[in-house]
């Protein structure tokens, strides 16, 4: 079974293991929301969407995770700013 790559789905930066993101709406909390699914360990809260430190880009968790079998096909949607739920 193969690993899938983590990238930025906007710019292609991959995430190390130093990087950090922060429960900014609701705990203070930094970790590595990759090793956890986005759910951040200090307060459970589900982080559906994750922001690119390279290019501020917030684009939904699950399409950071590019499986080797996977066609590379580029999404185009909008990503609307918004809490989330
Ligand atoms: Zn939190
Ligand atoms: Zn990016």
């Amino acid at each position: 079974m193969k690993e899938p790559e983590i990238r930025c789905p906007k710019c292609g930066w991959r995430p190390t293991a130093e990087s950090r993101w922060s429960c900014v709406a609701s705990c203070g909390t930094q970790w590595n929301t990759f090793w956890t699914a986005g759910m951040c360990p200090g307060c459970g809260k589900q982080w559906h969407h994750t922001q690119c430190p390279a290019c501020h880009a917030r684009s939904p968790h699950k399409d950071w995770y590019h499986f080797p079998d996977d066609d590379e096909k580029t999404v185009e949607e909008d990503i609307v700013e918004t809490a989330d739920a």
